[in-house]
């Protein structure tokens, strides 16, 4: 249906019952959920076309507690595991519905056609993971978020739920109590459209992107979520953490074939099939761990840092580590350390890790012979959208699940634990709709007057605006402001500076020059604006955190600060922009308390 009112551009009307924006492995589980579960006029939307969300890039596997090679793992394990990474800040409460669910959601995964690595019984393979007591981590090759996806999409196919290619959604139709809807554009076409919904599910990724050196797609992972979510009235939690991968690709950025790849990721997956990683300065001792390879001798440096856990120890600890060796004039020509896997057979490189041995062979580097290079980057926001335990925000009908909520990673992530939280929340998020939808509702007129229709005005005059900043360098030097401001490292004073540079940029903003709707200047306009929201979030908790814990390390606050074993959360106020408030965390179960006690740890030294 089109619809027109004399002072708004013409847009289509679409009803739904329940609608899913994000198509990655988040919105495609939780549709698959509400389909089974017989809700009709159900619709998934996505920025692109069918399949093709950043679920894909995910590459080195999905947790669950299955025991395949070790029987002792159980679900409570992995929360205690997953909770002592996350340095408590996670809420247990979701850290459990995670974990519980994990092994059935891997079977059914299995049964949808998902392509498990196997062992020589048949059964789905898992390997080790950083800072998992056990192997944990089931895995398709290194394409595990491809083919995990794919399987999705085929059950979404089999049981024919619609879904609408190439739909922007700029904002949510919200009076700041209940949800009524959102309102966006065909990216295609360039119409308008207005989503009439009484219950939306925002599956919209995560904000990693607004860094410059990331392992995201550049026009996925902005923070579409967060920011929409923000905007319609729901709080933010954790943002000042974020994930700096420590294996990203360092390369020679002068050259056009390595530049594009520079802060790719390298998945941890190499370290979990027994990577090394060395600095650029041969020891002392020859016996010291210099490596018997052909390539150029270094320190083992993970020994002065990690001696039990070594390269497998946290992220964040890893990361802080490769950043203080580059920092200390130990690093590559190319600003990174080594990572070498020449130990181990070609074979079994390309049977384990076939996609980062293809890059690299395509790029002129055998992994099989020698290192590549790797700096961190950024990977991964834990903040995002506080919800409840069945993922519903603080707005009614509204929920967010995926990479868009908070509450599973706590202060830093297990790799592995973001796709098994995906489809645990899908799952959770789907049955707790179905036992309510009715219907698409009726979103109130005064509501389609005072938002949906401005919006779309809005929306026509950023199209073709002759602006004096191009939208790439506003991009760009946002991204820059936040690796700069609120990197691996930093200090209240920086953050400060960072907050004073955000705001100058956001006059910027406001006056970029854009080109027509169906233009990428134009969509990546509008990912500024989301970026914006994002950033300030992360650079405000961050500044607000006087303490360092997991990814949040505060050079001019070196410890942990019980007192701080709190979240905290942004909601947006009439007057006054940003506001927070911090509320404790909750205490684990009995049944994770004593996994905890038990004091489970990974052996590295199992590996060797
Ligand atoms: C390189 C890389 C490797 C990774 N490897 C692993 C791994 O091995 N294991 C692991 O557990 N995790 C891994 N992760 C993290 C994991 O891939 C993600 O957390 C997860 O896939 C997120 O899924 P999602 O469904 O929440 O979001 P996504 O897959 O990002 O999907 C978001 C969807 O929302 C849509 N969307 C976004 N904004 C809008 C908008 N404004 N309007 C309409 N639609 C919108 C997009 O088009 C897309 O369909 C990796 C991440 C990266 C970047």
């Amino acid at each position: 249906m089109s619809e027109t009112d004399a002072a708004s551009p013409a847009y289509d009307r679409v009803d739904v019952s329940v609608l899913v924006i994000g198509a990655g492995a988040a919105g495609a589980r939780a549709a698959i959920e509400l389909a089974e579960r017989d809700v009709e006029d159900l619709l998934v939307i996505g920025k692109r076309s069918h399949g093709d969300a950043h679920t894909t890039w995910a590459r080195g596997g999905i947790n669950g507690a299955l025991g395949t090679h070790d029987p002792d793992d159980s679900w409570e394990i992995h929360a205690a595991d997953t909770l002592n990474e996350g340095h408590f800040l996670n809420d247990p409460e979701k850290v459990e519905t995670v974990a519980k669910q994990m092994p059935d959601r891997l079977r059914e995964l299995d049964d949808w056609g998902m392509e498990f690595s196997r062992t020589e019984d048949g059964e789905i393979d898992q390997r080790f993971f950083g800072a998992q007591s056990f192997r944990r981590t089931a895995f398709a090759g290194d394409h595990t978020g491809e083919s995990m996806l794919n399987a999705l999409v085929d059950r979404a196919q089999e049981l024919e739920i619609p879904y609408r290619e190439n739909v922007m959604i700029t904002k949510l139709l919200s009076d700041g109590v209940s949800v009524y809807g959102a309102v966006g554009f065909d990216m295609e076409t360039g119409d308008f459209v207005l989503f009439n919904a009484g219950t939306v599910v925002l599956a919209a990724g995560g904000h990693a992107a607004i860094y410059n050196r990331h392992t995201s797609r550049d026009d996925e992972n902005n923070g579409d979520g967060p920011a929409l979510a923000y905007d319609a009235g729901a709080s933010l939690m954790d943002m000042e953490f974020v994930q700096f991968h420590p294996t990203g690709m360092a390369v020679d950025e002068s050259d056009p074939e390595w530049e594009p790849w520079s802060g790719r990721l390298v998945t941890e997956a190499v370290r979990g099939e027994g990577g090394h990683l060395y600095n650029s300065e041969v020891p002392e001792s020859a016996d010291s761990g210099a490596r018997e390879t052909t390539s150029p001798g270094g320190e083992r440096f993970m020994e002065r840092y990690s001696p039990d856990q070594m390269e497998l120890d946290a992220r964040d600890v890893v990361a802080r580590a490769i950043a203080q060796e580059i920092a200390e004039g130990r690093g590559t020509e190319n600003g990174g350390v080594y990572l070498d896997l020449s130990h181990k057979s070609g074979e079994f490189i390309q049977e384990r890790l076939p996609r980062m041995y293809e890059r690299f062979v395509d790029l002129g580097v055998d992994m099989a012979s020698e290192p590549v290079e790797v700096a961190p980057t950024a990977h991964y926001g834990m903040g995002g959208v506080a919800v409840d335990e069945y993922g519903e925000t603080d707005v009614n009908g509204l929920f967010a699940i995926g990479e868009t909520m908070a509450g599973v990673h706590g202060a830093n992530r297990l790799g592995g634990n973001s796709l098994a939280e995906t489809v645990a929340f899908g799952v959770v998020a789907g049955e707790r709709i179905a036992e309510r939808v009715d219907g698409p509702g009726e979103v109130p007129e005064a509501l389609v007057e005072e938002i949906a229709e401005p919006q779309f005005a809005d929306l026509e005059s950023l199209a073709g605006r002759d602006g004096e900043y191009d939208v790439m360098a506003v991009y760009t030097e946002l991204q820059n402001l936040m690796w700069e401001h609120a990197g691996i490292l930093r200090d209240g004073e920086s953050l400060q500076t960072g907050l004073d540079e955000l705001a100058t940029l956001r006059k910027k903003a406001a006056d970029m020059d854009v080109g027509p709707v169906t233009s990428d200047s134009f969509e990546f306009a509008l990912d500024v604006g989301f970026m914006l929201t994002a950033g300030e979030a992360v650079l405000r908790g961050a500044l607000e955190r006087t303490e360092s814990r997991g990814a949040h390390y505060r050079t001019d606050y070196p410890e942990t600060d019980p007192d701080w074993q709190r979240n905290i959360y942004f909601q947006r106020a009439d007057i006054g922009g940003m506001t927070s408030f911090t509320e404790p965390v909750d205490t684990p179960s009995e049944a994770v308390q004593d996994a905890l006690d038990e004091g489970h740890e990974l052996d590295y030294h199992q590996l060797e």
